[in-house]
């Protein structure tokens, strides 16, 4: 489908990228009018994270966004682009406000230990004012910053790793904990488990999925399993889904499990009525 323009240049024309970028800034306008309206359209999803003799600790806060006339539409669709205009920040507050809401009534309904981890993506993390915001949160949902998890990946170049590393020291003067997400994919160096101040560690999901099939794979999370333990690093793996992967992950030195086979993110009220 090439089509000679002006002087020499070959166009490509190409029917989807036009429809693409149609779709995407129909997104983008929802999405700001959706932030614009008290972020009304958007939920938070909570996923049980278990020990490893079954029992619930806590779940992971995460976000679904509702929009009139597109249905439910995925965090890694629109995240990125929340990123990007900027409205990560009214959107990613929302999310915290509702975890630490959330926390404080399980915490208070006979569950003191319940931990809400939260994620805060890197763009979040460097704003100036992200250790105020965290503070005054805590405060006024009058919760025990212990259990506050705030889950951070390592998607960044190493000139930031500098600030990054101070920023996580700054909340964990709080009391607030950090958890490394998704560890293994893109930046991962297995130096920034001895440098970064983290509590946890969550191994990410595509080690799991091969458990069983490849032995890389297990042998990685077994060699995390073991690194972390001599540092007192919590270790927590995603996406548990067979009890094939359950069982052999039993056997390794890990702490929490966060998948299917458990259960899956739902809304407050059945993780409530579930687990509270
Ligand atoms: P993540 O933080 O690594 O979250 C885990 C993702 O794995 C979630 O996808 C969860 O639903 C999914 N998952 C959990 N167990 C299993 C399993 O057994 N099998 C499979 N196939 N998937 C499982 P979700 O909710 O679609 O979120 C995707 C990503 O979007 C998150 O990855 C996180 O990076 C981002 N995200 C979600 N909520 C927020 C938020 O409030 N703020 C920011 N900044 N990012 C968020
Ligand atoms: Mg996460
Ligand atoms: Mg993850
Ligand atoms: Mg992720």
């Amino acid at each position: 489908q090439a089509k000679k323009t002006g002087k020499n240049r070959i166009e490509y024309y190409d029917e989807t990228i036009e429809s693409t970028s149609i779709k995407r800034l129909d997104l983008e306008n929802k999405m700001r009018s959706a932030t614009l309206d008290a972020c009304k359209e958007f939920t938070v999803f909570f996923q049980p994270i278990v020990g490893v003799d079954g029992e619930c600790q806590g779940a992971e806060a995460l976000i679904r966004w509702k929009s009139e006339g597109m249905g439910l539409i995925s965090p890694t669709e629109f995240i990125p682009l929340a990123e990007y205009l900027g409205l990560i920040h009214p959107i990613g507050d929302f999310v915290l406000e509702e975890a630490c809401r959330h926390l404080k009534y399980w915490n208070d309904m006979g569950h003191p230990d319940y931990q809400v981890n939260v994620n805060l993506s890197v763009v979040q993390l460097l704003q100036n004012d992200i250790v105020d915001k965290i503070k005054k949160v805590v405060e006024e949902n009058r919760i025990i910053p212990h259990n506050l998890v705030l889950e951070v990946t390592e998607g960044l170049a190493v000139n930031d790793m500098t600030r990054m590393k101070q920023i996580l020291a700054e909340i964990k003067q709080l009391g607030v904990r950090v958890a490394l997400d998704d560890f293994g994919t893109g930046y991962s160096s297995l130096n920034h488990i001895r440098e970064m101040p983290l509590d946890i560690i969550k191994i990410d999901r595509c080690f799991i999925i091969d458990i069983g099939k490849d032995e890389f794979s297990e042998s990685f999370v077994k060699m995390v399993a073991e690194l972390a333990a001599t540092i007192g690093v919590i270790v927590c793996v995603e996406g548990v889904e067979t009890k094939e992967q359950y069982e052999a992950l039993s056997k390794m030195r890990i702490q929490q499990i966060q998948g299917f086979y458990y259960d899956r993110p739902m809304q407050a009220e059945l993780f409530e009525e579930k687990y509270v």
